[in-house]
């Protein structure tokens, strides 16, 4: 300590004036550490900042009540829910079908959201499947549901936000709200696969492959909602 404190005091005063000459020199190194030091906090900040904006995306388009396209192109199809068709060229809109797309658009078109994932991240088509929040968390495939805009279509293995859409799906259902108001029921039975979850047609080709054990029968169409399962494709009962 004795020894620092001396050699402070025997260094010369004249030794901490810069010479006028060396002034140009300090200047490029003070420009050259600084520079250096912003780079390195950019560098630094990087995965942060990309992170971000990674989890926040532009919706470009709105398909249907279940399908939009990002601005980067990738197109998202939600998961845990199935809105209806709206009109294609070959065929009529299924009920309910404009009026889902609507609600889709109100809700994510030019808006930001962030995608959630489940076990698959995409589909046989290419299509990411995600659940979409909005940046006040709106959670987007939960609205479809609360408004009778869609129902709740179960897909092993993305079952993460199952009870919760189940519920919601139930509550428009007794609140008989969008398509579920005079919702169009016959009588059935209809055949349920507990294994898919989907419901036939009693002559549907699909239902009468379903092996005993998975066999469910159901009176209406809205019993069959009521318990989670969805419209077989094939013989749309
Ligand atoms: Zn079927």
């Amino acid at each position: 300590m004795r020894a620092v404190r001396l050699t402070f005091f025997v260094i010369p005063h004249s030794a901490f004036r810069i010479p006028k000459s060396d002034w140009t020199a300090m200047k490029a190194k003070v420009r050259f550490t600084y520079t250096i030091l912003v780079v390195s906090l950019l560098t630094l900040s990087w995965p942060y900042g990309a992170a971000l904006a990674d989890s926040l995306h532009q919706v470009r388009w709105v398909d249907d009540g279940d399908t939009v396209v990002l601005a980067d192109g990738r197109r998202v199809r939600y998961v845990g829910i199935n809105a209806p068709e709206v009109a294609h060229e070959d065929r009529p809109a299924e009920r309910f079908g404009p009026e889902a797309r609507d609600l889709n658009r109100k809700l994510v078109f030019k808006k930001k959201v962030r995608l959630e994932f489940d076990r698959e991240k995409q589909d046989q088509y290419g299509r990411v499947l995600a659940y979409l929040f909005l940046q006040d968390s709106t959670f987007v495939n939960a609205e479809l549901l609360k408004g009778g805009y869609a129902y709740y279509l179960f897909r092993r293995p993305n079952t993460k936000y199952d009870s919760l859409l189940l519920r919601l799906q139930r509550e428009a259902m007794a609140k008989r709200v969008g398509m579920w108001k005079r919702f169009p029921d016959q009588r059935g039975p209809y055949l349920g696969n507990r294994h898919s979850r989907r419901f036939h047609q009693m002559t549907c080709p699909f239902g009468k492959a379903t092996a005993p054990k998975h066999r469910i029968t159901f009176k209406t169409k809205y019993d069959a909602f009521w318990a989670g399962y969805s419209p077989c494709k094939r013989c749309n009962p």
